[in-house]
């Protein structure tokens, strides 16, 4: 008697406060079967876009029309889903892989959902007020739907946790530090672990035998130092505003400046929370946070150039020196690697970012990083000392293989990528 073949698909969900994006991957090929987004979830211009990539021709649909809460959106993606043949109660769904950004020190590894990883998730939310609660809610309305189906956390947090305390802990007293859980976390990590194993690949080489330097730029951005596959030193901190000039974020920056503005601007702190993280960094030094616009701007030589030029000079500037901090760190470097939004597409920053770093073995070769693909690839020139590529970036397919890995032995050693470790192991 031939025994049922193993189920092998995995639902990708990454609930955020207002919005669900999802993903449903077959595992056999990596392949997506569906892709699709709520938006504007409890608003009157509720919006489902989805995106059938197997099935009825590929076409999107889209539904417009108030999504009350998470739960209906999460109802509505089924019924979509279901409308493929590729329906939550398949047989073949083999799991549901979930994005939950902040996993604390508790969460070393992707880890199977049970009621005190729901409790820790919650314990979170003091340092991840905005993320973890609706994270929270994605994952209880899934278990709702499909209470059979391993559910599992795959923390933004864990690929960071390999840091040494030399490089975790901010200097202030540690008692106070302790009490509150102050510490440096990261962010990101799924999207570094997954770049900087794959730069080993392109590399040639074995995650264990390369230093790589990850530049992950997106509208949030961050970078890693990452040592033999396991990093040692990431530029967020507590929260996703410490290290380089994001989008709409400051990066790093004297606290003081903070007791400044309260003391002499008269500013509350929900208003210098604001101002921190969704005024400042690009869109507040030059009103844009899209790098193609400001690249536009300087390049067209338009009226309003000079605060854009500016703007991109801060930019780099940072990243140069984080750059140049993570090689310290390091002490051996074989790739700086640029990810993300920004790192896969805008050429000029690549070539900004190293430009003078010959002294370090980092150059660009003005013909490789200008092309365009979707494909990892060398951008330094032939046989230079240290690589310099772009790799995109896939946190969905990170996500579904640490998912998948996790359960597709019943025994939780599934092992297809040495990511996932055993289920619940990282949980303390
Ligand atoms: P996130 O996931 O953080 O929202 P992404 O990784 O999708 O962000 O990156 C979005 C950013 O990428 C945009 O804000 C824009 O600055 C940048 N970007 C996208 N395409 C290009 C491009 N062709 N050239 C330059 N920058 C680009």
């Amino acid at each position: 008697m031939r025994s049922a073949p193993l189920p092998s698909r995995v639902l990708v969900l990454n609930s955020g406060s207002s919005s669900v994006k999802y993903q449903l991957l077959d595992m056999r090929d990596s392949s997506r079967l569906a892709v699709g987004l709520v938006e504007r979830i409890g608003e009157e211009s509720s919006r489902l876009k989805h995106t059938p990539l197997a099935a009825n021709g590929g076409e999107s649909r889209e539904t417009a029309g108030r999504i009350a809460d998470h739960e209906a959106a999460l109802k509505a993606v089924a019924e979509e889903l279901a409308k493929d043949g590729l329906g939550l109660d398949s047989p073949e769904l083999a799991a549901i892989g979930h994005r939950v950004v902040h996993g604390g020190q508790s969460f070393t590894d992707p880890t199977v959902i049970d009621d005190s990883v729901l409790d820790e998730i919650e314990r979170l939310i003091p340092v991840a007020p905005l993320h973890n609660p609706a994270n929270l809610t994605g994952i209880r309305t899934a278990q709702a739907l499909r209470p059979d189906l391993p559910q599992v956390a795959v923390f933004d947090t864990a690929f960071h946790t390999t840091m040494p305390e030399s490089a975790a802990r901010y200097a202030i007293d540690v008692k106070t530090a302790d009490e509150h859980r102050i510490r440096r976390y990261g962010f990101h990590g799924t999207s570094h672990a997954y770049v900087s194993r794959e730069t080993a690949r392109l590399l040639g080489k074995a995650p264990d035998d390369v230093n790589v330097i990850v530049l992950h730029l997106g509208n949030g951005a961050s970078a890693s130092a990452v040592r033999g596959g396991r990093c040692v030193d990431t530029s967020m901190g507590l929260t996703p505003l410490e290290g380089l000039v994001m989008g709409t974020r400051s990066g790093d920056m004297d606290p003081a400046v903070i007791f400044h503005l309260m003391r002499v601007g008269g500013m509350s702190t929900d208003d210098i929370d604001t101002l921190l993280n969704k005024k400042s960094g690009l869109i507040g030094l030059c009103g844009d946070n899209d790098m193609r616009e400001i690249r536009r701007r300087i390049d067209e030589g338009a009226e309003d150039a000079a605060p854009a030029q500016l703007a991109f000079d801060i930019y780099i500037h940072r990243l140069k020196k984080y750059i140049g901090a993570y090689y310290a760190v390091l002490g051996r470097v074989d790739a700086v690697v640029f990810t993300a939004g920004v790192g896969e597409n805008a050429a000029p920053v690549r070539e900004a970012a190293v430009a003078g770093l010959d002294a370090l073995g980092l150059a660009v070769d003005g013909e490789r990083n200008a092309v365009r693909s979707d494909e990892p690839r060398l951008v330094s020139p032939e046989g230079a000392r240290v690589a310099v590529a772009v790799v995109p970036t896939d946190e969905e397919l990170e996500i579904a293989n640490q998912t998948y890995a996790l359960v597709r032995n019943s025994n939780g050693n599934g092992n297809t990528n040495g990511q996932a470790r055993g289920a619940g192991q990282g949980h303390a």
